[in-house]
């Protein structure tokens, strides 16, 4: 969560509205925003990391520069939105998602960048914190700020790191107050510059800073470093994780023989739910891989000269996720047909994530082959699985299935009653205030823009019900940009 805060100084609080981050069970990050005037009954119900209900919310096209996350989309919560915050933890969402890029492509990626000062997308990195210079002031346009510099490495490339404002205070404290070394340092949403031929990350409103945040991407990066030569490895392991009863989305229930006859090309994509007992599970296969970082990109990544590359969005990343897929034979009273589950099928069923698992077995000394236990035990059970129709079934009527969810069969029963919640058309909110702009602060100076087509898709169309949560926890605050020669901005408070 960070605020936007205007630049001309009206008199009031300037304070524009609040960004989100939102981060939903299928690790899909999407950027909301809401008004101050909205924020105002609202700020008291959302803190970082809690989960939340929201409904009736409008989306449009993420526009600007410095998009903090890869989705195409931005949510947009109003007057006509309800938040309703969800008590327990649920294991399904993760506490953060950040899609790194390696270091040794950083150069690439803010050469290719058209507009320098306001590159469309903002960075995530990961490396370790070297050759730290302690808190600084410097003289710039806007008067004394406040910096911190170092530099962020892999082993391999170190950019230069320029914290500024009331983060390079924070981040100073932080770093004194940190034992463990080597300092791993994530930078969420940072900027890059080029300077003759090395880059220089910058840090920007949106902009957080973990050190030695308890999370599996550090201790991967750990790993690696170990691996590598670079330090002893350190193993820090996720926190416990309790499971949740999540009632299923409403889809339509169909036997296995109806599923393979939806061949017809109408049917791509379409979602059924098939009640099924698991009678095989493929353990020769591994029931894990390396996967893409990015929102809905399952690809998998192969290691390419120690990156991990998608070659389907030609990105590299220092540290792949890990994500499960396993392969098993399912039937009913009509037929039995081979299924693939994916990620989210999986962690629902067995109430963990890959990576836990993975962190679990290594922990005890199992080797990573070994089939666990908590998949073998999938055999036998009777569950709901919802089963997504992809080309091989309508083009090449392939009867193997991908299984994209997965519930208690008893519990998908009794929701039937339900059906008729989940693709109902709701009259869309109209609010002209609110539909005027999205967002318009010095991150993304092209949101207040608006076309017809734009105009037109922000039609509410009840949305499913996202169940979100605002990623991360607090770790540093930030407030202020670089100062930039010709930028008018005033240090805020
Ligand atoms: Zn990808």
């Amino acid at each position: 969560m960070w605020p936007s805060i205007s630049n001309a100084s009206t008199g009031s609080d300037g304070l524009k509205g609040y960004n989100l981050i939102l981060l939903d069970d299928d690790d899909c990050h999407v950027h909301a925003f809401i008004y101050a005037d909205s924020w105002k009954s609202l700020a008291d119900k959302i803190d970082e990391g809690c989960v939340c209900v929201i409904t009736n919310f409008y989306t449009k096209k993420a526009t600007g520069s410095l998009k903090p996350v890869s989705s195409p989309i931005l949510i947009n919560i109003s007057h006509s939105t309800t938040v309703e915050k969800v008590e327990e933890d649920d294991f399904m969402i993760p506490r953060h998602k950040f899609e790194f890029v390696d270091l040794g492509d950083l150069f690439g990626i803010a050469t290719a960048n058209t507009n320098i000062e306001y590159p469309e997308f903002s960075t995530d990195v990961i490396g370790v914190l070297e050759d730290y210079e302690g808190l600084a002031k410097i003289k710039t346009v806007h008067g004394d700020r406040n910096i911190v510099r170092f530099r962020l490495t892999d082993g391999r490339h170190s950019p230069r790191v320029t914290v500024w404002g009331p983060l390079a205070v924070a981040t100073d404290t932080a770093y004194k107050a940190c034992a463990a070394r080597p300092f791993i340092i994530i930078m969420a949403s940072v900027k890059m510059k080029t300077f003759l031929d090395y880059v220089q990350i910058n840090t920007v409103p949106s902009t957080k800073i973990y050190l030695n945040l308890d999370n599996e991407v550090v201790s991967a990066m750990r790993q690696r470093l170990d691996e590598e030569g670079y330090v002893p490895s350190e193993r820090t392991l996720s926190s416990t994780s309790s499971a949740a009863v999540i009632p299923p989305p409403i889809i339509e229930t169909i036997t296995l023989k109806q599923l393979s006859e939806k061949t017809k090309s109408e049917f791509l994509k379409s979602m059924f739910l098939c009640k099924v007992k698991v009678k095989n599970i493929e353990e020769s296969e591994n029931w894990w891989y390396d996967c893409c970082h990015r929102s809905n990109c399952n690809e998998e990544v192969s290691k390419v000269e120690g990156k991990f590359r998608c070659f389907k969005c030609h990105r590299n990343y220092p540290i792949p996720q890990k994500r499960y897929r396993i392969a098993v034979l399912a039937e009913d009273e009509t037929e039995a047909f081979s299924m693939v589950l994916l990620d989210r099928a999986v962690k629902r069923i067995v109430g963990k994530t890959a990576t836990k698992l993975i962190a679990e077995r290594i922990d005890n000394q199992a080797t990573l082959t070994d089939y666990p236990d908590e998949l073998k035990a999938i055999n036998g059970k009777d569950l709901s699985f919802k089963i997504e129709l992809n080309e091989n079934n309508i083009l090449l009527k392939s009867a193997v299935y991908t299984v994209t969810n997965a519930f208690d069969s008893e519990i998908t029963a009794s929701s039937k009653s339900e059906a008729t919640n989940s693709d109902v058309e709701v009259t869309g909110f109209i609010n002209n205030k609110d539909g005027d702009d999205v967002q318009n602060d010095g991150t993304t100076p092209d949101t207040a823009k608006k076309s017809s087509e734009e105009q037109s898709t922000r039609s509410g169309k009840r949305v499913e019900v996202l169940e979100a949560v605002a990623a991360a926890a607090v770790v540093v605050e930030v407030e202020v940009d670089e100062p930039l020669a010709f930028d008018m901005v005033e240090e805020e408070h």
